[in-house]
């Protein structure tokens, strides 16, 4: 292999270029990122980014040398089309990148809203350095700000926001914040705390219009016919992955770009990680999953930079994510999906929860609000060999004696 192309320079393609070059790999490698500026990390843009917490510097993963350092040449440019045939990029510019072997790390977009009125000024999602750039100085100014959506996101914003004094109001159609990654118990104690932080809650409750004034938001409608006023509104609900390309070049596609355990796509010069691809997940009884994680990026591109220089090995990484909304840090550790049993440790009244989750008999998810000691261990625990799946012992070089050492 001489050369590896990389489309995408968010957490997964930059994880890919450093591996590389620390296993060993001497060939070429490309970097191509369709946003401006040296690749940066995305956490810090919902939460200490817009707080000032953090400047811009502090978010890039390595500085301009490393690049240059590590021969990873970064290209800003889109890809716009993939050759197969020809092992090749074409790129908006009009140039072409041949390839010995190309990894998909184009991420996802925000779900975008539907409703009437959804393209006035001052509605966002956050994705980009851009948008919490343009944000930034709207969320110091608001004093009405509706949130749609009350995932990670949605909520991160809403603690902001908060705490910059503007009155908040979020919208979700489920009964409880972060219903569909987080225990019941986890989200009351997250419930309490915004509500203490002057956030309301509007649960079973859907965004019917956005009205506004000279190109401006100005008020939400709710989908049960109440308006609230709002110079500022901000949506986290759900997001798309960048399959386009995948799509367009005849690849796989199952709600992401499709992977093996190895991560390869269904064209064995062709890789794809992170928010964009589906894997059959170990933890999720081999089911194809697509995880929106730092972690999950960042393990898939350590693996598939160890695939190329020669070290297959299945995918089975423990999932772990964390999210901060005012003083509290929730880490999960694991998956919950399918979990019907809790058992909670520490203090909800003084915000310090660690819930476990089980399905059945198995211990399968830790989630620890301000508790990090419990999720180190969580992690630990939750890493001891899985019970052993036909994905693992399929794979090529599976060998018992290791798999049990
Ligand atoms: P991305 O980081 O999205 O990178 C994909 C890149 O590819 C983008 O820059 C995109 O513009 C580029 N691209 C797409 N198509 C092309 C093309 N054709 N040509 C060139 N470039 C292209 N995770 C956590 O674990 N904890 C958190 O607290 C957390 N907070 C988050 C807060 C925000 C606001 C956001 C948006 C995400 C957060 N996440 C968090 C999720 C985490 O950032 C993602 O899971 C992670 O970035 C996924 O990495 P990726 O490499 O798959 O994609």
């Amino acid at each position: 292999l001489d050369s590896v192309v990389i489309v995408g320079a968010g957490h997964g393609g930059v994880q890919v270029a450093i591996s590389l070059r620390q296993e060993g790999f001497g060939g070429r490698i490309v970097l191509v990122n369709d946003e401006p500026g040296l690749p940066y990390q995305r956490p810090p843009l919902s939460k200490a980014y817009l707080l000032g917490k953090i400047n811009a510097t502090a978010m890039l993963f390595r500085p301009e040398t490393f690049y240059a350092d590590q021969r990873i040449e970064l290209v800003h440019d889109r890809v716009a089309a993939i050759d197969r045939q020809n092992r090749r990029v074409m790129l908006d510019s009009g140039s072409a990148l041949d390839f010995g072997h190309l990894v998909l790390a184009t991420g996802a977009h925000n779900r975008p809203l539907n409703v009437p009125g959804s393209t006035l000024g001052g509605i966002f999602g956050i994705k980009t350095k851009a948008d919490a750039d343009l944000l930034s100085p709207l969320v110091k100014q608001a004093k009405n700000v509706v949130v749609i959506g009350a995932g990670f996101i949605g909520l991160e914003f809403a603690a902001v926001a908060a705490a910059e004094g503007a009155a908040v109001e979020v919208l979700e159609l489920g009964d409880r914040p972060m219903a569909r990654a987080v225990s019941p118990q986890m989200s009351e104690l997250f419930r309490a705390a915004h509500q203490g932080w002057g956030v309301k809650f509007n649960f079973r409750t859907g965004l019917a219009e956005l009205e506004g004034e000279d190109g401006k938001v100005s008020a939400v409608t709710t989908s049960d016919g109440r308006r609230l006023p709002a110079e500022l509104v901000v949506y986290g609900i759900g997001v798309i992955p960048n399959v386009q390309l995948a799509l367009e070049a005849g690849l796989d596609i199952d709600n992401g770009i499709r992977v093996n355990s190895s991560l390869l796509t269904s064209d064995p010069h062709i890789s794809a990680l992170g928010d964009v691809a589906a894997f059959p997940c170990v933890q999720n009884g081999e089911n194809m999953t697509r995880l929106e994680s730092v972690q999950n990026a960042v393990d898939q591109g350590k693996l598939i930079a160890a695939r190329l220089v020669g070290k297959p090995a299945p995918y089975t990484a423990l999932p772990w994510f964390w999210t901060d909304q005012g003083n509290l840090k929730l880490q999960i550790a694991g998956l919950s999906i399918g979990a019907d049993n809790y058992v909670t440790l520490g203090d909800a009244a003084a915000q310090q929860l660690s819930v476990l989750c089980f399905r059945g008999e198995e211990l399968i998810a830790v989630e620890s609000c301000n508790r990090p000691g419990d999720h180190v261990f969580a992690r630990k625990i939750l890493a001891r060999p899985p019970a052993l799946t036909p994905a693992v012992a399929a794979a090529p070089d599976f060998d018992l004696k290791a798999w049990e050492a």
